[in-house]
């Protein structure tokens, strides 16, 4: 079986809702134009690398959806997050502070790692390129508010990229954060993950992964803030016995 970091995150999040997921096949519908932009939007980017017009890109990308039933959030629209897209390229080419040698071989790049049983986990690396001029194994990130910054060095408690930093072994990692707002900004956010959170990462794997194989899912729920998955759980109407 292969797992991924979408996988294991599911599992800790909620045993019940992956199964429901991942072995009985319930999936939620593609109609949340933010996730869908933001695939149109890295493929803009890849574009800007290989030397090709990213606008143009971004507009044919995200142009085969304009007339897609999307759910828009509020004040958010077709022209508007295209709009928005232009401008962050436009602010990302000005800063000039990522580059990404060879692109073919170092955007979207599979990593494979074998674990215990016959498993594997699989990776998709974004980008190995150099945030300011240091190599940096870089993640992309589209979103409508900031990542937050402070206490200093919180980014190494973040578990996707200890668990990219994990399957590659490489410490220095990043998030490049486009923040679509009324000024768009982009938030170059560097950690170094540690040996230590490797190894621990590796074995939060193998538990989960053993977990998953006994056939271990509660469900965690919750519905006050702060533990409250089942709030925004698109399996939520499969808990209350409504398969509608
Ligand atoms: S509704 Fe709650 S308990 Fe049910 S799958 Fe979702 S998060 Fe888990």
């Amino acid at each position: 079986m292969t797992y991924s970091y979408t996988q294991i995150s599911h599992y800790l999040r909620c045993p019940r809702s992956y199964r429901f997921r991942y072995l009985d096949g319930w999936r939620e519908k593609d109609t949340r134009a933010t996730m869908v932009f933001g695939r149109c939007f890295e493929t803009a980017l890849g574009a800007y690398f290989r030397g090709e017009d990213s606008t143009a890109v971004l507009f044919k990308e995200w142009g085969a959806f304009r007339d897609s039933p999307f759910e828009y959030r509020k004040g958010d629209c077709w022209d508007r997050l295209v709009h928005q897209g232009v401008h962050l390229l436009q602010k990302f080419a000005q800063d000039d502070r990522v580059q990404v040698l060879r692109p073919q071989q170092n955007l979207q790049v599979k990593l494979l790692r074998a674990l215990s049983g016959n498993n594997e986990f699989v990776s998709y690396i974004d980008a190995l390129g150099t945030l300011d001029s240091k190599p940096c194994l870089i993640d992309w990130k589209t979103t409508t508010s900031r990542y937050a910054e402070e206490p200093q060095a919180l980014l190494t408690l973040d578990p996707q990229l200890i668990c990219y930093s994990w399957i590659s072994g490489i410490s220095d990692v990043a998030f490049v954060v486009f923040v679509r707002k009324q000024q768009p900004e982009i938030q170059y956010l560097k950690a170094s993950i540690s040996e230590d959170q490797r190894r621990e990462f590796g074995r939060l794997i193998e538990t989960t992964v053993g977990q998953v194989e006994t056939g271990q899912f509660p469900g965690h729920s919750g519905i006050r803030f702060p533990q409250n998955p089942c709030v925004s759980c698109s399996h939520l109407g499969l808990c209350l016995n409504d398969q509608q």
